[in-house]
């Protein structure tokens, strides 16, 4: 049986009080919410943290708030964004990742905060302690080489949250609260291509809550691809985000791939090829051919890389076939295994 190393736990119950003791703590402490990701990772001595400060008690975390927009707190579970009626009609994309990841159980705890704030995955690394240390520990954590390209010299574990993506598409933005004071970043800019500093979040800030504009006029959209339909993490994620003229002409356009990278990438040259035009079968093949030229994918997570990397052009096609309002009922229920 794996066991949980010793840690000092703390519990505040307001924001303010957790981001004080983070900082008095420092970098040896972490933030626990729903735990179905730190607290593995900590049985396996991938992260050693010597505090944890829980923030199931903080309740403002767990407020929602719309007017113009959504507001929605970190600590809001993925369960509470599934039940939400708002996410599921103005931002589908968002509510089709939350809906994908893990299963029912594991939503019922697992935070919006936590799955923004995810470690990046690796098969060297996801393994328990004797495992890891039988090859030597790798760069990640404990060691110095990397397994998967020995000459690489960063980290090329991958980002496999759902909710990034379709965040990213749909242009939101996070509040980051630390004991200093608070800022907003947009969460595409919330991560780095880097297996190891895979986040822009300061260590004594606290991911407060995702802010959403208001979603006027925009369609979105999430593809998942992975091994098995019950649950498993994303080998491949698209997340597209379009917002449509009256007479179907693309005026603004935001693809993103998941799981192909250390971070979320996001297609410029994806958006730039279908502003502008109506999304016919050309200007399709045309945005999924420009958004693969990012797809990088290693030798480091479920599948072949090679194929991984072809069905990421057929899967853009997808997603954004379905922004125009094909029926792809059949194929996502034959590919992704599920019925929304
Ligand atoms: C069997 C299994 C299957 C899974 N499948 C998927 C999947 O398909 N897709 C997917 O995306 N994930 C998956 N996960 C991973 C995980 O369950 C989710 O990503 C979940 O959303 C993590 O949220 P949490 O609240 O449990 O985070 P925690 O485990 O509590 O924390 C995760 C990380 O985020 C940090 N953190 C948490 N909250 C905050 C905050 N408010 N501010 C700053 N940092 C914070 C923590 O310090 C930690 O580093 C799976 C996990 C398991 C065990
Ligand atoms: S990509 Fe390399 S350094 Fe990173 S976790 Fe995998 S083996 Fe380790």
């Amino acid at each position: 049986m794996m066991r949980l190393p010793r840690f000092l736990y703390r519990v505040p119950t307001s924001l303010d009080e957790a981001a004080k003791i983070l900082a008095g703590e420092g970098p040896q402490a972490m933030l626990l919410a729903g735990g179905t990701d730190l607290l593995p990772n900590m049985k396996r001595r991938q992260q050693v943290p010597r505090t944890l400060v829980a923030l199931r008690g903080v309740e403002e975390l767990r407020r929602t708030s719309n007017g113009k927009g959504l507001r929605l707190g970190a600590g809001l579970t993925l369960t509470d964004v599934v039940r939400s009626d708002i996410a599921r009609e103005a931002y589908p994309g968002l509510w089709k990742a939350a809906a994908q990841v893990a299963t029912p159980h594991l939503r019922n705890m697992a935070t919006l905060g936590g799955n923004l704030c995810l470690d990046t995955r690796c098969t060297y690394y996801d393994q328990n302690y004797e495992w890891r240390k039988a090859i030597g520990f790798c760069m990640k954590k404990d060691g110095e080489t990397c397994w998967v390209a020995p000459s690489s010299s960063r980290c090329l574990a991958v980002s496999s949250t759902d909710t990034a993506p379709a965040l990213i598409s749909l242009g939101a933005r996070v509040r980051l609260v630390g004991a200093d004071g608070e800022r907003e970043v947009a969460v595409a800019d919330l991560y780095r291509n880097d297996g190891i500093e895979y986040i822009a979040r300061k260590p004594g800030e606290i991911l407060a809550e995702v802010l959403l504009d208001d979603a006027d006029g925009w369609r979105s959209t999430y593809w998942k691809l992975r091994r098995r339909g019950a649950f498993d993490f994303p080998v491949l994620s698209v997340a597209a985000a379009l917002k449509l003229a009256a007479d179907g002409t693309v005026q603004q356009a935001r693809v993103v791939l998941g799981a192909v990278a250390s971070q979320p990438m996001l297609s410029a040259d994806a958006a730039e090829r279908l502003v502008g035009d109506k999304l016919t079968d050309g200007a399709i093949a045309d945005a999924a051919s420009a958004a693969i030229k990012l797809a990088k994918p290693m030798d480091n997570t479920d599948f072949t890389l090679h194929w991984r990397k072809r069905v990421a052009s057929e899967f853009v096609g997808y997603a954004l076939r379905e922004l125009r309002g094909d029926d792809v009922t059949e194929l996502r229920s034959r590919l992704c295994r599920t019925s929304f």
